[in-house]
């Protein structure tokens, strides 16, 4: 009978059994950064984290960062565990004037022959800072080599600044290294909320519907520290948090906006393109700026 009742309801109650999904999908990779939590014990809260909770993540791998075994070895923890190897090129930098085409090509192409051993590695790329090109030109010739060697834009849907929470939690503990760590736990996880409500609207605005979302995340010591709480408070809110290789099957991943500036999340650059949104996009989507006060005057 309670079957009955639940499959009624979804027919008849819009949005009663749809929960909002989102995956983690994680950038860079820099296991050189160790405060307070060696690479080793990093890795493995992270990866604990995601084991916790039966769901299977997205990396994406800035490769300067494998500079020797261990390096080698904690990513093919990652692989072995089924997480999704991405590319996210060798040295991180931005796709602009100062970056060719060639350039960035051959920063995918170098970086796909370190990551292409990996058992879970994909031709999935991210541009750094979500970057896709200074102009519209640059941008078409990168998506056109991506398209013949059978590259996808890992893009991303819910943008946000944990890097910057993770900043300042490292310039914190370098000065007060007892400082209640639940005090950024709690502004980590209502910041990237936050954020989710504005793009998870923002894709029903645009799209009239809502996407499989990827998260953009990074490897870093708030992740190490709260990506447990931050999982669990999507859960707790009635998301479902699901796997990234299913969040990249939904079709707006083969979007291609033609907005200009390029990248920004995935859903920035489709409300730029249609041109109805402006007074809802800020440029960038998301920045240090935006969360600077915020922080300041919790003494963060
Ligand atoms: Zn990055």
């Amino acid at each position: 009978m309670k079957s009955l009742i639940a499959v009624f309801a979804i027919l008849i109650i819009p949005g009663f059994a749809q929960s909002t999904e989102v995956a983690i999908t994680m950038d860079d990779f820099n296991v050189h950064e160790e405060t307070h939590l060696p690479a080793e014990k990093r890795n493995e809260a992270i990866l604990a984290a995601l084991k916790k909770h039966k769901i299977k993540a997205a990396l994406f791998v800035t490769c300067k960062h494998l500079k020797s075994p261990r390096d080698e070895k904690l990513l093919a923890e990652w692989s072995n565990q089924g997480h999704l190897i991405g590319n996210h090129t060798v040295n991180h930098n931005r796709f602009d004037a100062k970056v060719s085409v060639s350039d960035e090509i051959a920063e995918i192409q170098q970086c796909d022959e370190q990551l292409k051993s990996q058992k879970n590695f994909e031709k999935i790329f991210r541009f750094p800072m979500l970057a896709e090109g200074d102009t519209a030109e640059k941008r078409d010739a990168v998506r056109d080599w991506m398209k013949k060697n059978s590259y996808r834009n890992g893009h991303v849907t819910i943008d946000a600044s944990d890097w910057y929470v993770d900043r300042r939690l490292r310039d914190k503990l370098a000065t007060d290294p007892d400082f209640d760590l639940s005090k950024f736990r709690d502004f980590y996880l209502e910041h990237m909320w936050d954020r989710a409500q504005y793009y998870n609207d923002l894709s029903k605005k645009v799209l009239g519907h809502e996407v499989k979302h990827t998260l953009l995340v990074h490897y870093n010591l708030v992740n190490a520290l709260f990506l447990d709480d931050l999982i669990a408070m999507f859960k707790k809110r009635g998301w479902k948090v699901i796997d990234a290789k299913k969040a990249f099957k939904d079709p707006v991943f083969t979007k291609l906006p033609n907005s200009m500036p390029s990248g920004q999340s995935l859903i920035w650059a489709l409300a730029k393109e249609s041109g109805k949104l402006e007074g809802e996009l800020r440029y960038p989507g998301e920045n240090d700026t935006y969360e600077k006060e915020k922080m300041d005057a919790l003494g963060l």
